[in-house]
């Protein structure tokens, strides 16, 4: 697999493409203000990519996909329930006192069926609670995360449409149940794998500390130690 991962002032957002070394097919993933340099890498590569996947529709994942459809013509996939978001990346710019032209249609929502590039499948999984319409997008034994799990922390969960109980859920019942061994690129920062982020992210061990019935196996499943 190749994996490349450039992220660029002010957000510091990780873009990704991920392409098969034997076809040359490739994916970009959540390509923002460092589109240019994932398009670069595209060509130094003699890639040819076959979709634009979005983890969510935050502004920072977002502001490179116009430059990117304009490049390679590919159809751009989000999860439906970040489509009012998306069509308010405008808006949320002018939050953060930016402007930006609005990004293009999007072009498919993700379903039960894997996309393919090359001799990769990509599923992606449903991971609300960061934000609607966030998902976890994996690709063998990486996983995609978009800004639902960091390493040694989560995902914020005070813009609109969060929940600190929905995002739990998705980290320890969709995310965690993916394998130890599972490594996790996530939206912001440093790589980590699902067995660190289980065994010391403080977010999670309060989480089960508050709990207090629930403990984690070494299988990543909660035991119900009180009924
Ligand atoms: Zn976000
Ligand atoms: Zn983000």
């Amino acid at each position: 697999m190749i994996l490349e991962t450039r992220a660029v002032a002010p957000f510091y957002k990780n873009g990704f493409v991920v392409g098969c070394e034997r076809t040359r097919e490739a994916i970009v993933i959540d390509p923002g203000d460092e589109a240019r340099e994932l398009i670069a890498i595209v060509d130094a590569q003699g890639l040819r990519v076959q979709h634009i996947l979005l983890t969510h529709a935050h502004v920072d994942h977002v502001t490179g996909v116009r430059a990117v459809k304009e490049a390679f013509q590919v159809p751009v996939y989000l999860h439906r329930d970040d489509l009012p978001l998306y069509e308010r990346a405008t808006q949320q710019a002018q939050m953060f006192g930016f402007a930006i032209e609005p990004p293009p249609p999007v072009d498919a929502f993700y379903d039960t069926q894997p996309l393919r590039f090359g001799d990769y499948e990509v599923r992606a999984h449903h991971t609300p609670g960061h934000c609607p319409g966030g998902v976890c997008l994996q690709i063998d034994d990486h996983l995609f995360v978009g800004d639902t799990l960091f390493a040694g922390s989560i995902g914020r969960t005070d813009l609109p449409g969060g929940s600190y109980g929905v995002l739990m859920r998705s980290i320890i019942e969709v995310l965690f149940p993916l394998g130890d061994a599972s490594i996790v690129h996530p939206g912001h920062g440093p790589d980590t794998t699902i067995g660190r982020e289980r065994t010391t992210n403080p977010f999670v061990l309060e989480y089960f500390a508050l709990k207090g019935t629930k403990t984690i196996n070494h299988e990543g499943h909660e035991d119900h130690e009180d009924h």
